[in-house]
């Protein structure tokens, strides 16, 4: 019983067709708090449509989703959910006319009304946080892919969510610029952030998750701890999708 109340997010018997195309098959997960999820597994298995599903980005065709134990797909209204368990996409979606301080600023003050003097307290410390305090008066263009990332994980977290889904959040960054995201996720994690992680970076997956789900074909194929997965699989699947990686 006890174990049941850290359960944040569970997924049962979830499916998602797109008109007669089957992209989640029978998926069943359970997210725990402060639990690090990496999802790995080939383009088109299914990761970014399992994520979006989560925060009521898509309508789900079978199944259920529950946060915090309540039916997500019942809810009148998703604005709520949406701020609880946060998103940051691959290509940053940063409203370009505002700075890095007004982005980051924006929705707690507009969505959640919340006290203007308040958030820009906050807002200072997560920039600090993630080592953008200096650019607050920058305009996205201005900011390379990594700061980019940077400044959109930071509005992330400036909705005090209880839960972030990353949707492949390096994958469009230039090679340098992939270390300085992942450390910040990484001391993220460290401080108990909830969260769910579509990744190609095995490293991170091995180092930073507390388990790994592996899809494929819309399945969830195997779910392991890092060891077990990139240890001891014996799923040819899981092997061959591996040895690509390296
Ligand atoms: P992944 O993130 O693992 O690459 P996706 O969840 O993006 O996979 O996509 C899974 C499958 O669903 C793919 O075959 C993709 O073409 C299809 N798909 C994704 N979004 C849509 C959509 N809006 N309409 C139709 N098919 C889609
Ligand atoms: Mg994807």
């Amino acid at each position: 019983m006890q174990e049941e109340k850290n359960v944040i997010i569970s997924v049962k018997n979830l499916s998602k067709n797109y008109s007669t195309l089957a992209v989640l098959k029978d998926i069943n997960l359970e997210v725990r708090k402060g639990e690090v999820i990496a999802i790995i597994g080939p383009s088109g298995s299914g990761k970014s449509t399992m994520l979006r599903c989560m925060n009521a980005l898509e309508t789900i065709s079978g199944g259920e989703i529950y946060y915090k134990g309540e039916p997500i797909s019942t809810r009148k209204k998703y604005t709520k959910l949406r701020e609880e368990v946060g998103m940051v996409f691959q290509h940053f979606n940063l409203f370009s006319h505002m700075t890095v301080l007004e982005n980051v600023m924006y929705a707690p003050v507009k969505v959640k009304k919340r006290n203007k003097g308040t958030v820009y307290m906050e807002a200072m410390d997560i920039l600090e946080v993630v080592g953008l305090a200096e650019k607050k008066d920058v305009y996205p263009e201005m900011l390379s892919g990594g700061q980019k990332q940077r400044v959109a994980i930071a509005r992330a977290l400036a909705m005090q969510p209880e839960v972030l889904l990353f949707d492949e959040p390096t994958s469009a960054l230039d090679p340098e610029m992939v270390g300085e995201v992942l450390s910040v996720m990484k001391n993220l994690a460290k401080t108990g952030m909830t969260m769910l992680v579509v990744t190609h970076e095995m490293g991170f997956a091995r180092e930073v998750a507390d388990r790994v789900v592996f899809m494929d074909e819309g399945y969830i194929m195997e779910e392991g701890s890092p060891e077990d997965i990139f240890e001891h699989t014996q799923n040819d699947r899981v092997k061959a999708f591996l040895s690509k990686m390296l």
